[in-house]
């Protein structure tokens, strides 16, 4: 197959400047087009860890993302009159620049700006088609003209459209972990300072945080549903009532949270899934990020994943001659981390959302013990930080005689 010289990239999330970036780096044009009419900024707090961290310093962007980071400063959990069960302090973790936490939006706006030097973005559109004949991609969107492409890369997030165009329904890949998420901003009734607070029942978890880098607070809400119940799917004005039904009358700051998110103007709500795909690629169609491989907000790894693909993707494409080796080399690369990081999301719930009085109060008892934690969530800690690290960015090319 001839090589790769000019790609579409569906979603102007993480992976798709990233990997804009990356493909010029290679000498390969690049094109985005995004559903939304811009950017999206704001949003909730992700960690970038790992190699990620690698990945974004041979970017050129981590100085700033270490300017923008959240500067939270730890966490404590309560109970039904606010009184504090347990805390932990971001002075106790062990900092060894492995891990940076900043707002999705800013590490998006960190990661867009210089690629709009060389890559054309489509805003307020999507992909409605995809044809493959021979050796180029037949493109169609809702609003631009019909364009041919050697390659178009999916980097529309968990609901992508390319997977659904190119692979078939999401039901097909989608992994329903048993919990559904919201996030919000609210006003900072509270008065945090950079910290996080943390309520728990059984099954559910409610809980505000605060960094100098957005107006007011995040509200966040985490609940577990044993079955799906495609609440996901309905509209905000049915998701926030079920989320009423389910904390209202709680205790601690529930119900001013629930008032506020009447008024908010960034309501998100979502399952919490994993998708699993067999392959990546289908001819010359691939999928990077939370496309291919969402390993679910409870895993804390989704952008480092994205991050991380998009560096091998373009490295792969660089470093082959047609398509088919690069995605076969990309696949062989990612397909050991992708499942590391995966692995980690049960773990995450647990922590957030124990299922029982009990588990809560276990959990609570091993944060106030100090030293004693790191035999519990140190050793998710640790899992973390080794998947974190799980993949080798100068590798060199997979053997291609090796399954
Ligand atoms: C509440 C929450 C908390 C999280 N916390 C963490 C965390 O602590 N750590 C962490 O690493 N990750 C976290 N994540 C996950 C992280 O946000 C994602 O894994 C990461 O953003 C993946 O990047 P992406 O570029 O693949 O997808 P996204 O960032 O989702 O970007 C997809 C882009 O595609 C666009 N798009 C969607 N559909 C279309 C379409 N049809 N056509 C064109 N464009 C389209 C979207 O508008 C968006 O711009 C969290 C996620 C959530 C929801």
């Amino acid at each position: 197959m001839p090589a790769v010289n000019d790609v579409l990239i569906s979603g102007a999330g993480v992976a798709g400047p990233a990997l804009a970036h990356w493909l010029h780096h290679h000498g390969i044009r690049a094109t985005v087009v995004e559903r939304a009419p811009g950017l999206r900024s704001g949003g909730y707090a992700i960690d970038l860890r790992g190699v990620a961290v690698d990945v974004a310093e041979r970017m050129g962007a981590l100085a700033e993302i270490r300017r923008n980071v959240t500067e939270m400063d730890g966490a404590a959990f309560v109970d039904a009159r606010g009184r504090r069960s347990a805390r932990f302090s971001s002075a106790d973790a062990v900092d060894d620049g492995r891990s940076l936490e900043i707002l999705r939006g800013d590490l998006v706006r960190i990661l867009h700006a210089p690629t709009t030097a060389h890559t054309e973005y489509l805003y307020d559109d999507t992909l409605t088609a995809l044809e493959q004949d021979g050796d180029r991609v037949r493109a169609t969107f809702l609003n631009a003209a019909p364009r041919t492409f050697d390659l178009v890369v999916g980097a529309d997030g968990l609901h992508s459209a390319t997977r659904r165009l190119a692979f078939g329904p999401e039901e097909r890949y989608a992994r329903f972990l048993g919990a559904y998420i919201s996030i919000f901003t609210i006003p900072d009734h509270l008065g945090l300072d950079r910290e996080a607070r943390l309520f728990n029942v059984p099954g559910k978890a409610a809980g505000m945080y605060h960094t100098p880098r957005a107006e007011g607070a995040k509200a966040i809400f985490l609940l577990r549903s044993p079955e799906s119940s495609g609440i996901d799917r309905r509209p905000p004005a049915e998701q926030k009532a079920y989320l009423r039904a389910e904390f209202a009358g709680l205790g601690w700051e529930n119900d001013r949270i629930l008032d506020a998110m009447e008024e908010t103007g960034d309501f998100y709500f979502d399952s919490v899934t994993r998708i699993h795909m067999d392959t990546w690629s289908a001819g010359r169609v691939a999928l990077l990020g939370d496309a291919g491989y969402c390993p679910s907000p409870m895993s804390g790894q989704g952008t480092s994943l994205a991050l991380v693909g998009a560096y091998v993707l373009a490295a792969e494409l660089a470093r082959h001659g047609g398509a088919a080796g690069a995605l076969a080399a990309y696949e062989a690369r990612m397909r050991p981390y992708v499942d590391a990081n995966q692995a980690i999301a049960d773990a995450g719930l647990g922590i957030l959302a124990p299922r029982t009085r009990r588990g809560i109060l276990l959990r609570d008892t091993v944060l106030r013990a100090g030293g004693p934690l790191l035999s519990l969530l140190g050793r998710f800690d640790r899992r973390l930080s080794n998947a974190a690290e799980a993949l080798d960015l100068d590798a060199p090319a997979p053997d291609p005689a090796r399954p």
